[in-house]
């Protein structure tokens, strides 16, 4: 019998190829070809995440999000640098303005790790530009001379990179615009390196008005003892969390990874909110399911697990039409004022019941 080769841990996030190939997570033989995408997209793998993976296996699902392919060189026709027409959308830059109630704040576009089906990812890296004092005046001055904006989605890059003097100083921004009823901070941190969710920064986001805390995490492994920590922490100091997975080919695509990772969630008391299909940002052909098996997916939740695991499913339109649940639906228009409901079972009702039912 061989033993596995001794891995030593690694200490800090891991960023170059070379690093990849001396934590075991690539084999030497693929270190020029991992070389070629980190040129192109970013590349970075916290301590925490490098802990969670089988070395050697390329399938592991932690693995797939953040070791870098050379898959991701191959370009398919439908895909785009900016899937979502956030670009056009972009009045003043740090700012993303679609619906008419609420916009994305976006003070920088670092991230603890990159993703590799990002739908940002040729707008994030490390060295990425995080807008400076002046810009972000501008940022918040485009929302204070709207009263329209409800609500203010802090996003990027990961906004809880930030230290948490700015942190909190850019909450304390938005809680005093008087038609800011909503601050949103959508965030991998609490996951990815949970050491971060520090008392200060938990600090940092006391507000007046509500403040959510959007977790992104997409396998039920993701859920380690840190990022329970984290949770609880947040949830200690009285902010609702919401969850936010991607539904990805290889890493969550059958109904048992996504039922743990939905109760996983659950019972660290945040909420799965929206379920995503892949965005079609270049090089993430490998990562996309069909919509057909999205919605297999959804219908083998729904009636076996319970109402609070079951996030919305949803798509942002290519080119910036927005984002819309996509299924599956249930009802479907009969005769008249009648309806055809299916049940969880797959059985069909006429709503409302016909005579002979009631
Ligand atoms: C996703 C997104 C939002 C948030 O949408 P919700 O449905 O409220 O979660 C807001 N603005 C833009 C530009 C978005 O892409």
């Amino acid at each position: 019998m061989s033993l596995p080769p001794v891995v030593q841990p690694a200490r800090r996030t891991l960023r170059r190829p070379a690093e990849l190939v001396a934590a075991g997570l690539v084999p030497p033989s693929r270190q020029e070809e991992i070389a070629a995408v980190a040129e192109r997209f970013a590349v970075a793998i916290t301590p925490e995440m490098a802990a969670l993976i089988e070395p050697g296996d390329a399938a592991d699902p932690i693995a797939r999000q953040f070791v870098p392919s050379g898959a991701e060189l191959a370009v398919a026709p439908e895909e785009r640098e900016d899937p979502i027409g956030d670009r056009r959308l972009s009045p003043v830059k740090g700012i993303v303005h679609r619906y008419p109630d609420r916009v994305l704040l976006k003070p920088s576009h670092a991230c603890p790790v990159y993703c590799r089906f990002c739908f940002r990812r040729e707008q994030v890296g490390p060295g990425g530009d995080s807008l400076s004092a002046a810009e972000l005046d501008a940022a918040l001055d485009y929302i204070r001379a709207r009263p329209e904006i409800w609500e203010v989605i802090v996003t990027g890059g990961d906004p809880f990179l930030l230290s948490p003097r700015r942190l909190g100083a850019l909450t304390r921004a938005l809680d005093a615009i008087p038609h800011v009823a909503v601050i949103r901070f959508h965030t991998r941190v609490p996951v990815v390196e949970p050491g971060r969710v520090s008392a200060a920064l938990v600090r940092a986001l006391a507000a007046e008005k509500a403040v959510y805390v959007a977790i992104h995490a997409n396998h039920p492994r993701e859920l380690a003892e840190g990022a329970r920590t984290a949770c609880r922490r947040l949830a200690g100091a009285g902010i609702p969390l919401l969850g936010q997975s991607v539904l990805l080919k290889g890493v969550n695509d059958d109904a048992a990874t996504l039922t743990a990772l939905f109760r996983g969630l659950v019972a660290m008391r945040v909420k799965p909110y929206y379920l995503h299909h892949p965005d079609l940002a270049r090089g993430t052909a490998g990562f996309r399911p069909s919509l057909a098996q999205g919605h297999a997916l959804m219908r083998a939740l729904r009636g076996r697990v319970s109402g609070l695991c079951q996030p919305t499913y949803v798509l942002d339109l290519p080119g910036g039409a927005g984002k819309v649940p996509v299924g599956p639906c249930y009802a479907r228009p009969g005769d008249g004022e009648e309806w055809s409901v299916e049940d969880p079972s797959g059985a069909r009702h006429p709503y409302p019941p016909r005579a002979d039912h009631r």
